[in-house]
This record gives structure tokens, C-alpha cells and sequence, in this order.
């Protein structure tokens, strides 16, 4: 973990980004989460050690690191705009339900282009694939809610034919 920071830290000197403390201390928050956080997330983390911290000062530290390609943006349309500071090639889990981002190595997606298509809407930097469904959390939620509204009208008749059967 700490070396994940300092090679993030040396990234953000890197791309010639004035090291405030602001920045210092999200920067070094941003390599400490794994849950792809929003900039509510990040502000309220880095708030306990820099109490005077405005959210403004976050989502333009988050905005600049983007450009910079230090971090990137994860969702769109809907969600809520989260970023992440992986910087290993990954692609993305994402629970449809609650939201949470999972990352996930695959060297079969890392191999992937942009189409020829691409070509006429403008110029691909990287591909990144985003699975979407049910985490396993959600997943399970949904599992121990189906039984009772699934259970088929058949299953009544056979238990009554079963107990008919041990008691007779
Ligand atoms: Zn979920
Ligand atoms: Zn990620």
C-alpha cells in the first residue's frame, strides 16, 4: 500500500502538478481506497486531516488529476460520478443495484481495440470493459427474496402428499 502511494505521489509530480497539501493529502488518500469513491467520499476521508478542506477544492483536485490521467472516471449517465486511482489495467464490476465498482484483471480484455467505427465519433485512448449485474452481496439479497414470491402453486400439493405419506 505505501508503495502504491509513493508511485502515485512520483506520478503526480510526474505530470508536473504543484504539490499542495490539498493535493498531497488526496492524492494519498486516493491510493489508500479501493472503492472507487465520489468526491463527497474523498473530501469527507481527507477532512480529518485537513479540516479546512471544501468539497469545491476536491471535485478541482479530482478534475485536474483526470486531465492529468492520474486518476479516471468511472460510470456515466445516472450514476454518481466516482473515480478511480488504480493504476494496474483493470475493468470494472458494476452492481446495477447498489452501485459498488469492482475491479477486475483480464489479459484477454486488455487485448481489445477500439473498432474501425470509433475512427468517425474521434480518437481512442484505451479500452475498458464494464460488466454489469448483481454483486454478490445483491445477488444474495435477491436469492433469499425469491423464494416466497417464486415458490410454484405445485409444491403445496406435493408437501401435503408427502406428509400424507409419513403419516400414513
Ligand atoms: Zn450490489
Ligand atoms: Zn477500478
Amino acid at each position: 500500500m505505501a508503495e502504491r502511494a509513493a508511485v502515485y505521489s512520483e506520478r503526480c509530480r510526474g505530470h508536473g502538478l504543484r504539490a499542495t497539501p490539498q493535493r498531497v493529502e488526496i492524492c494519498r488518500e486516493l491510493a489508500r481506497m479501493h472503492e472507487h469513491p465520489d468526491a463527497e467520499t474523498v473530501c469527507r476521508r481527507v477532512r480529518r486531516r485537513l479540516p479546512g478542506l471544501s468539497l469545491d477544492t476536491v471535485y478541482r483536485t479530482l478534475k485536474t488529476l483526470e486531465a492529468e490521467g492520474v486518476i479516471r472516471r468511472v460510470g456515466s449517465g445516472g450514476d454518481r460520478v466516482r473515480f478511480d486511482a488504480n493504476l494496474e489495467r483493470h475493468h470494472h464490476f458494476i452492481c446495477s443495484r447498489c452501485g459498488a465498482v469492482h475491479d477486475f484483471p483480464c489479459k484477454a480484455f486488455d487485448r481489445l481495440t477500439a473498432p474501425r467505427n470509433v475512427k468517425a465519433i474521434g480518437v481512442a485512448h484505451t479500452v475498458n470493459v464494464e460488466v454489469r449485474g448483481l454483486c454478490a452481496a445483491c445477488a444474495a439479497a435477491e436469492r433469499q427474496r425469491a423464494p416466497a414470491s417464486r415458490r410454484p402453486r405445485s409444491a403445496a400439493g406435493k408437501t401435503r402428499n408427502r406428509r400424507d405419506l409419513t403419516t400414513g
